[in-house]
């Protein structure tokens, strides 16, 4: 099942994520973690992530689309794969289709997590993370027990460098802009599926499951669409 989750900066596309791959046995695969990992390693390709991602603009596409096809080439896409963040420009969903029909494989679902734009700048700019185990709060909506300390592991709170405001808002209008078109592009195509993010986490997962699993009326000729091109 090759699935492709879009949604922009703080829709919940990380949590979501993370229950697709667990339930479908698919790697998660979000080009805004590779990137965040190789500038913690200093990586070259870090380096360059950095100019860009610190100023709340995309990452060129070259730089981009190679990590992506080379992750995609990897053993445990053969299943298939959730791509999180990726493709984020039509001209990235254009390469995304030739690298998968090099591969004789097809795209089966686009989600889109919709939230409303006032919600994600309040969502973002209270996100905080664990320095120790990645584990994900906010200051208002999913507060720590003790204040700059995770509950899971005691470790210390860190706000990413790209949620404060001034970059937030950056990024929300650069995403909205690209996102725009590439929404029409899976449209046109009969792969989008649009989801209500803005309930509860649990409610978010269930409407995604009920597409998947083909049990959501509303979904059917998205899924009817979406089938035809199964190859994993
Ligand atoms: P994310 O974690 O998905 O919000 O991504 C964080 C940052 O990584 C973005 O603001 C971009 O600078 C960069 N990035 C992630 N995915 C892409 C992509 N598909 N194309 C270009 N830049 C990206």
């Amino acid at each position: 099942m090759n699935v492709l989750l879009m949604g922009l900066p703080g829709a919940g596309k990380g949590t979501q994520a993370e229950r697709i791959a667990q339930k479908y046995e698919i790697p998660h695969i979000s080009t805004g973690d590779m990137f965040r990992a190789a500038i913690k390693e200093g990586t070259p390709l870090g380096k360059k992530a950095k100019e860009y991602m610190g100023s709340g603009h995309l990452v060129p596409d070259e730089v981009t689309i190679g990590i992506v096809r080379e992750r995609l080439s990897k053993d445990d896409c053969e299943k298939g794969f959730l791509l999180d963040g990726f493709p984020r420009t039509v001209a990235q969903a254009d390469v995304l289709e030739q690298m998968l029909a090099e591969m004789g494989r097809t795209i089966n679902y686009v989600l889109n997590i919709d939230v409303a734009r006032e919600e994600l700048m309040a969502r973002l700019t209270g996100r905080r993370l664990c320095r120790n185990c990645g584990a994900t709060y906010h200051v208002i909506f999913n507060p720590t027990h003790v204040e700059g300390m995770c509950d899971k592991c005691g470790g210390e709170l860190y706000q990413r460098d790209d949620d404060n405001e001034k970059t937030v808002g950056t990024r929300l209008e650069v995403n909205i802009s690209q996102q725009q078109p590439l929404l029409d592009f899976y449209q046109e195509k009969g792969y989008l599926c649009n989801i209500d993010g803005s309930q509860p986490i649990d409610m978010v997962f269930k409407c995604i499951d009920d597409i998947v699993c083909n049990r959501s009326n509303s979904a059917t000729t998205v899924i009817t669409n979406g089938l035809k091109g199964v190859t994993a």
